[in-house]
């Protein structure tokens, strides 16, 4: 049987397609290349152009596919510009997901384990943050992965249908093998920016802010390795496939780096001095994000492998060093 990887030519989607496969699973990718990359495909993986807006194109796919569980990863995914294009937002993650479900419910595939968002809490109410904490997202990307989690809910209660969400804190880091990895344009995530300076695509990296209440004013995060999110991935799916009930998990490491702190490791792991300015805060930004996974690793049997952020940093150098421009387009 196979497994469906939308968005599998993107950061999160390629990583998993390759644990996937070397796990020995059939997949499927399909990807509308808006901001995924035709080099990120696995080449084992038999590939579809297409965008999941497109119902006709899903049930082609349902049809000639023996499709088994989907992972679905097709969305934007950038808090400033989901601001600004708040209806970019609700039109690729929530119409294109309803889509989805549409054809799904009619194609009578029963399974599918999506990514969601440490966005969907907000401003945390605890720390380190549980599934069952309040959810008031601060932003429209937040939003509408909230919304894309309870039109699941509905769904499942309605059709033959069960679902995990994963919620993701800080995704980072890249495959071993430093043959694919990290690369947005423009970039706009932590590590990636740090890592142009050793690269020399840009002369500093700006700090968002240096008086938060934290312990040296940065904001922290939870910044868990793509590969290890790869893995929660494949263990959703032997989740669901052993009949197991529709859930919800957090996915991090548990443990809080500050901006002056990733920035500092990184200085150690390229051997660069890597200036850094203090610089404005950036609108939306809460102090502190720190994820309980206890859920996900009691239920699920996850183990996070790579929690070190000097290794973490270390993959995603191997990447960049030697992709400065990331994939071609
Ligand atoms: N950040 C920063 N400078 C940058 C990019 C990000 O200080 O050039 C900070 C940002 O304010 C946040 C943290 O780094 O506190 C992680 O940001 P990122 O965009 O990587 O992920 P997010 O937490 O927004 O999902």
């Amino acid at each position: 049987m196979t497994i469906l990887v939308l968005g599998g030519a993107g950061y999160i989607g390629s990583h998993t397609a390759y644990e996937l496969i070397d796990k020995g699973e059939d997949v499927v990718i399909a990807d509308n290349l808006q901001t995924g990359y035709q080099e990120a495909v696995h080449p084992k993986a038999r590939f579809y152009k297409g965008d999941i807006r497109d119902k006709a194109f899903l049930d082609n796919l349902f049809k000639n596919e023996k499709i088994d569980a989907v992972i679905h990863f097709a969305a934007n995914s950038l808090v400033g510009e989901s601001m600004t294009k708040p209806l970019k937002y609700y039109d690729n993650n929530l119409y294109g997901t309803m889509v989805l479900l549409q054809s799904m419910v009619e194609n009578s595939i029963d399974k599918i384990v999506f990514s969601s968002t440490a966005a969907t809490y907000g401003e945390p109410e605890n720390i380190p943050i549980l599934e069952s904490d309040k959810t008031e997202p601060t932003n429209t990307y937040g939003e509408t992965k909230l919304s894309m989690e309870k039109m699941f809910k509905w769904v499942s209660k309605a059709h033959n249908l069960r679902y995990v969400s994963l919620r993701y804190f800080n995704a980072c880091g890249a495959h071993i093998s430093g043959e694919i990895g990290e690369a947005h344009n423009p970039e706009s995530h932590l590590i990636p920016i740090i890592l142009q300076v050793p690269n020399g695509k840009r002369e500093s990296v700006s700090i968002f802010g240096d008086a938060y209440p934290t312990k040296d004013g940065t904001c922290i995060r939870d910044y868990i390795h793509v590969t290890d999110l790869a893995q929660a991935h494949i263990l959703a799916v032997e989740y669901l496939r052993k009949g197991n009930p529709s859930n919800i998990f957090n996915l991090g490491n548990g443990i809080g780096f500050s901006v002056k702190e990733v920035i500092d490791t990184a200085r150690k792991v390229t051997n660069h001095p890597i200036p850094a300015v203090i610089s404005p805060r950036r609108a939306g930004d809460p102090a502190q994000l720190i994820a309980s996974s206890e859920k996900a690793k009691s239920i699920l049997g996850w183990r996070p492998e790579h929690a070190d952020l000097e290794e973490i940093i270390a993959t995603a150098w191997k990447w960049h060093k030697n992709h400065p421009d990331g994939f071609k387009k």
